[in-house]
């Protein structure tokens, strides 16, 4: 195969599709083609885990000389200067950007309709959400715009979309991957991963872009395993925890149906299966809200009209802060600063984001105990299929409590990954797999035994 077939193949969907999904924010049609051009002649290294592969990345992965928005006004016109380190990474393993993906702005979110620029669609229904925050990323891979994309998990990202497209998605364990270059949302939280159709593209993608890196201090000193090998479709014995909370009151029954099928698939390829309890599930959702807005508090004070993007036109400085500010942002974004900013004030710090931060512990607790005893927990990605455009916008704390299932692996810092697991409703459902912190190999063995 040539690297420029599988690059043209690519452009050709997206003027195909994307009319109707719109997953991308921006192409790289000229320097893909030409990167492409370059590689066919020096002949692709055999070795590169990605030669030739066309990618397309979510848009707050910063890309040198390649506009990346975060789907904000504020980045309107931000040309970075540097890679990413995962996207050095994927380039170094011979990968061709084909662009950059849509995206709730600065990740805030579950629908992908938190974007200043453009509504992502389901390619399943285009009456319905692609999910988010990694829409574009998720919407892309399932209508074949590219096979391989990465995106970003603070809170479900990855996975949650990855379950409402049929498609799947990995949020590796905190530290696993670097965070350089990830415009930041939740530093505590954040963490890049890949969105594939199978979990063997999965696997080698996870690999490209894993390990240590001098410029991001919470990345881990840990070896990056060949994910590949463990893949033998052989899960015999392996101890599969089935947490109560997670097949419980607010889950959907019909997903809760595709998961129960699920489980007794794996209990038929020798997995043995036992009911275990997270007692404090029901705190992850309002103590991440109270972390996640603090944090993003924090970081987004760097977007102050000065240092990057738009700048309001005024010669008064507060004036041109609050403007740009004010123009630059939108809602979701300026609920969570201002949540974020009265959760860390004085006399409020305690009663809120300590308390947040308590909660977190007995969260991470929770997984520990279980994962002491099981390799793995298994649940739903999410609580239903994807819902309507439109139909949740103007309720935030429905769209917050779709992350019920996700949020807690965050929180914990552990990995996991959303396979596809049959339809409800016409639509995919996710299984959820979550893992012990660096187990994503037990997770990929699970995760392909599963899907043969
Ligand atoms: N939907 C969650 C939020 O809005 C998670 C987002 C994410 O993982 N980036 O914060």
């Amino acid at each position: 195969i040539k690297a420029s077939d599988l690059v043209d193949e690519a452009f050709t969907r997206i003027n195909e599709v994307d009319d109707k999904v719109k997953a991308f924010l921006t192409l790289n049609e000229d320097q893909a083609k030409a990167e492409a051009r370059k590689l066919d002649e020096q002949a692709l290294t055999s070795d590169a885990l990605l030669a030739g592969m066309p990618i397309g990345l979510k848009d707050n992965l910063v890309t040198k000389g390649l506009k990346t928005t975060c789907a904000s006004r504020i980045l309107e016109n931000y040309d970075p200067i540097y890679d990413a380190t995962v996207v050095e990474k994927v380039r170094a393993e011979q990968a061709i950007t084909i662009g950059k993906l849509n995206m709730d702005e600065f990740a805030m979110g579950s629908s992908t309709e938190n974007s200043a620029y453009a509504k992502t669609r389901n390619p399943w229904d285009t009456d319905r959400v692609p999910g988010g925050s990694s829409g574009g990323s998720a919407a892309a891979v399932a209508a074949g715009e590219v096979l391989f994309a990465l995106g970003t998990d603070t809170g479900g990202s990855i996975r949650q979309p990855s379950a409402f497209c049929g498609v799947v998605g990995m949020k590796p364990t905190y530290g696993r991957v670097s965070r350089f270059g990830v415009v930041a949302f939740a530093s505590s939280l954040d963490q890049v991963g890949p969105i594939t159709r199978t979990v063997e593209d999965n696997a080698y993608l996870l690999e490209a872009i894993s390990g240590l890196d001098a410029h991001d201090s919470t990345s881990a000193n840990v070896a990056v395993p060949n994910y590949a090998k463990a893949l033998t479709g052989e899960i015999k014995g392996l101890r599969v925890a089935i947490p109560k909370e997670y097949l419980g009151e607010g889950i959907d029954a019909a997903v809760k149906d595709q998961i129960k099928a699920a489980i007794r698939q794996l209990e038929a390829l020798g997995a043995e299966c036992e009911e275990v309890s997270l007692p404090h599930s029901q705190y992850a959702v309002p103590a991440y809200y109270i972390i996640a807005s603090s944090e993003a508090s924090a970081n987004l004070a760097r977007f102050d009209g000065v240092r990057y993007g738009v700048r309001a036109d005024t010669n008064d400085l507060i004036e041109m802060y609050k403007k740009s500010r004010s123009e630059g942002f939108g809602d979701e974004v300026k609920r969570r600063i201002m949540l974020g900013t009265f959760a860390l004030s004085s006399g409020y710090y305690d009663a809120y984001y300590k308390k947040a931060q308590q909660a977190r512990t007995l969260i991470k607790q929770d997984f520990e105990k279980v994962l002491e005893n099981h390799d793995i927990i298994v649940g739903p990605t999410t609580p239903t299929p994807a819902f309507k455009v439109g139909e949740l916008i103007d309720d935030p704390l429905t769209m917050y409590a779709n992350d019920l299932l996700t949020i807690p692996v965050n929180l914990a810092g552990v990995p996991a990954i959303s396979v596809p697991c049959g339809l409800a409703d016409g639509m995919p459902v996710g299984l959820q797999m979550i893992g012990r912190p660096f187990g994503e190999e037990t997770l990929y063995r699970a995760a392909y035994a599963y899907e043969q």
